[in-house]
């Protein structure tokens, strides 16, 4: 790490922290010297995967099954969480799913199934940790909402129209709950650009061409390069940083 971003002394929930962007973020709170709960929906190597990072970096680090969909299995988890790795400071939705269809045969089915898990599930995430939070009267928390720079900008020659629409609600409703929730935490949106993880790995050689070219770095980005800014967002360094939306995308929503 370039310089040191204090954290909180609390544990940290990270949806969909055990692939991916989800991943990276889990490894730098871990290695921040934080403890993380992975939460995950279905991965059976997550509990592997969150003991490999305990080991690494000598804090507790706990996998916990739940579809961020699911609000009463996601109270009991968030109990476990304060039971077994203490009071949480903060949380990072990056649980997310992308679905490639012609907008044209789209169904309500397939609707449901990507807000559920792109728009409902960062606020239910969030809004569950808040009720903790408003009980227990704590005013420090941290909240970054993984939304994608799809729901600021279309990008040419794709079909994830549903896809697009649920990170652009997401988006919004993570700087609004920012206002209304300002006196118990400070709410931060991030918008990765193209990052090298299993949703982009399905992208024909054609199509990473053409996003490489797009961008001003010209490649995509690691999730290295999200966590980063995620980790600075979470930390006490970002303690003015409240409500907004930022890019980290290599320069692609400039074009
Ligand atoms: P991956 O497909 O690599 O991982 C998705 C993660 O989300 C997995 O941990 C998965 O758990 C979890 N997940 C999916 N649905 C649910 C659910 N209903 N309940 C709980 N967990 C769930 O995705 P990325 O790492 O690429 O993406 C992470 C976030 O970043 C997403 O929100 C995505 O939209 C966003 N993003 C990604 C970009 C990219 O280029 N990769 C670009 C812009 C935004 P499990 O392993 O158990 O299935």
């Amino acid at each position: 790490m370039p310089f040191e971003l204090e954290l909180p002394s609390k544990s940290f929930v990270v949806t969909g922290g055990n692939r991916g962007i989800g991943y990276a973020i889990s490894r730098a709170i871990a290695q921040a010297g934080a403890r993380v709960a992975v939460l995950y929906r279905s991965s059976a190597d997550a509990p592997a995967v969150a003991r490999a990072l305990q080991d690494e970096f000598g804090v507790m680090v706990r996998a916990y099954q739940v579809d961020v969909a699911d609000s009463a299995r996601l109270e009991v988890v968030y109990n476990q969480v304060v039971r077994e790795l203490g009071p949480i400071g903060g949380l990072v939705a990056a649980a997310g799913i992308a679905v490639s269809k012609p907008a044209v045969n789209m169904t309500r089915d397939d609707f449901l199934r990507i807000f559920q898990t792109n728009t409902w599930g960062p606020y239910n995430s969030a809004a569950c940790l808040m009720r903790l939070w408003i009980r227990h009267n704590y005013h420090d928390g941290r909240i970054v909402i993984v939304s994608s720079i799809g729901g600021r900008r279309v990008s040419r020659g794709t079909s994830v129209s549903f896809y697009q629409a649920s990170k652009a609600a997401a988006s919004m409703l993570g700087r609004s709950l920012a206002q209304e929730w300002a006196r118990y935490a400070r709410i931060n949106v991030l918008d990765p650009g193209y990052i090298a993880t299993d949703m982009t790995s399905s992208m024909t050689a054609d199509e990473r061409r053409r996003v490489e070219s797009t961008a001003l770095l010209n490649r995509f980005g690691t999730p290295d390069e999200v966590a980063n800014l995620a980790l600075f967002l979470l930390s006490n360094q970002a303690s003015y940083c409240v409500g907004t939306s930022y890019v980290c995308d290599g320069g692609i929503v400039l074009q």
